[in-house]
């Protein structure tokens, strides 16, 4: 099974990826989480990255592409995979097609949560007092200067991706602002 998620800051991409993980026992791929390793790690490409990721821009298409391609070459990701944030551009998108033909693989489904991003905000701010109170590290771009620029980036470069997918008729919509297991059980019905 191999998917991609779709969805704007804070519709619960990650959630739902995480949850599909347990149930299909494939690894979910965030290029956000790999990238926060890479900074923790001070890697070339984590330094890269630090300054572009704080202000809730997007890394170059080129260091992520790289980064999903040596990714989905792991044993691990035999079975599938699901992506979480990437592609968040139409040339990562044709990156991606292009990087799956040359292994032989193609994708399942294309999942676009859709949300009113009315709520978005109230979600980060929520993601951050649960961070807080569970002792964890609140994310340097969960800010609501960092996280309005993070939107923005969403609305210019990753929602044309709903129309580029709806052409190759690999795009299912599913309601991002019920609770978690509705979305959770919408999903599992379109996989099924
Ligand atoms: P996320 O955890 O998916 O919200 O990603 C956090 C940040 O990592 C984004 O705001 C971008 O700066 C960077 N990032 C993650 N995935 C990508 C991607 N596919 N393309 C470009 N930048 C990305």
């Amino acid at each position: 099974m191999r998917l991609i998620f779709l969805g704007p800051p804070g519709a619960g991409k990650g959630t739902q990826a995480k949850l599909l993980t347990e149930r299909y026992g494939i690894p979910q791929l965030s290029t956000g989480d790999m990238l926060r390793a890479a900074v923790a790690q001070a890697t070339e490409v984590g330094k890269r990255a630090k300054a572009v990721m704080d202000a809730g821009q997007l890394v170059s298409d080129e260091i992520v592409n790289e980064i999903v391609s040596d990714r989905i070459d792991q044993p691990d990701c035999a079975k599938g995979f699901i992506l979480d944030g990437y592609p968040r551009t139409v040339p990562q998108a044709i990156a991606l097609g292009k990087m799956l033909e040359g292994k032989g693989l193609k994708l399942d489904a294309v999942i676009e949560l859709k949300v009113d991003e009315a709520a978005l905000v109230k979600r980060m701010e929520n993601r951050v007092a649960e961070t807080i109170a569970a002792g964890g590290t609140v994310r340097s771009d969960d800010n609501p200067e960092a996280f309005k620029r993070r939107l923005t980036e969403y609305r210019e470069k990753t929602a044309p991706l709903s129309e580029h997918y709806a052409g190759t008729g690999q795009l299912r919509t599913v309601d991002g602002m019920a609770d978690v297991n509705t979305v959770t059980a919408e999903i599992e019905k379109i996989l099924a």
